[in-house]
């Protein structure tokens, strides 16, 4: 269902009456979690002055130790409604559950699966009957022809309206968190009509290399990206060291209007 080889034109999805897919460079943007109203709302600011045309937020958060910041819960989910209608942008977010996934598609345009999930299978299954897009990253460890069977899964239950995301995965490489594999881009655009977009965030690591992976998404013909946007990194509760500052929002912005019409 998801192959070009049985739908050869590719797919724009819409979120919320924003389109994803060719013709477009779609930049989702705000905190990697949702910690308090100010928080969110001075991040998603930010996000629309880089460009954004939706909203990012975690208000489950999906951490490698139990230790970590887990999210506010459905407080999270009330926090970025409340952000959506000051400023207008659809909301990305993220279900880390089969039992809760109705309750976030109440409050969300678009449901995430981490790569933490992309093998959760009845999670999968349980997007797929959510009447809600959905956007799929990568997991880390997976191969494309595995990120694409997980893809079939939620279109198998009848929902094909799904954005890739390629989000790096795990090499031998210490320098960075993750590898992205910017090939991943043309190959899953060649082989599947769903757009791809990046995460120059959650690949990287590292705010220093946002812009340029930025650039290198654009480059490639990415159909968006998904970045990490903090008005005060050091007090972030989750991932403080990708999130990107007032600063950066510019260089953004102009990456994204300088690079765009080339592709
Ligand atoms: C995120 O986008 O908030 C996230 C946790 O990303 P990933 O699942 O790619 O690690």
């Amino acid at each position: 269902l998801v192959s070009r080889q049985h739908h050869p034109a590719r797919s724009v999805i819409r979120v919320g009456g924003v389109p994803i897919g060719p013709d477009t460079l779609s930049v989702i943007a705000g905190p990697c979690a949702v910690e308090t109203p100010e928080q969110t709302l001075e991040a998603v600011r930010m996000a629309k002055r880089a460009g954004a045309c939706l909203l990012r937020g975690g208000a489950f958060k999906p951490r490698t130790s139990p230790y970590s910041y887990q999210g506010l819960g459905e407080r999270g989910l009330r926090i970025l409604a409340e952000v959506r209608q000051e400023t207008g942008l659809p909301v990305v977010t993220e279900v880390i559950d089969p039992g809760s996934v109705d309750m976030v598609a109440s409050y969300a345009d678009m449901l995430q699966i981490g790569a933490r999930n992309m093998q959760n299978f009845a999670l999968l299954q349980a997007v797929g009957r959510a009447g809600r897009p959905v956007l799929l990253k990568r997991g880390f460890s997976a191969t494309i022809e595995e990120w694409l069977s997980a893809a079939e899964y939620i279109a198998q239950r009848g929902n094909l309206d799904i954005v890739l995301c390629e989000r790096g995965i795990r090499t031998f490489e210490t320098a960075t968190r993750n590898t992205l594999d910017i090939s991943a881009v043309p190959v899953v655009q060649r082989l599947s009509h769903l757009p791809v977009i990046v995460d120059p965030s959650h690949s990287g690591g590292r705010r220093d290399l946002v812009v340029p992976l930025t650039r290198a998404a654009i480059a490639a013909g990415a159909d968006g990206v998904i970045i990490d946007i903090h008005p005060e990194p050091k007090t972030a509760l989750c991932d403080g060291d990708q999130a990107l500052v007032e600063s950066d929002v510019r260089e953004i912005a102009d990456a994204v209007t300088i690079l765009s019409p080339l592709m």
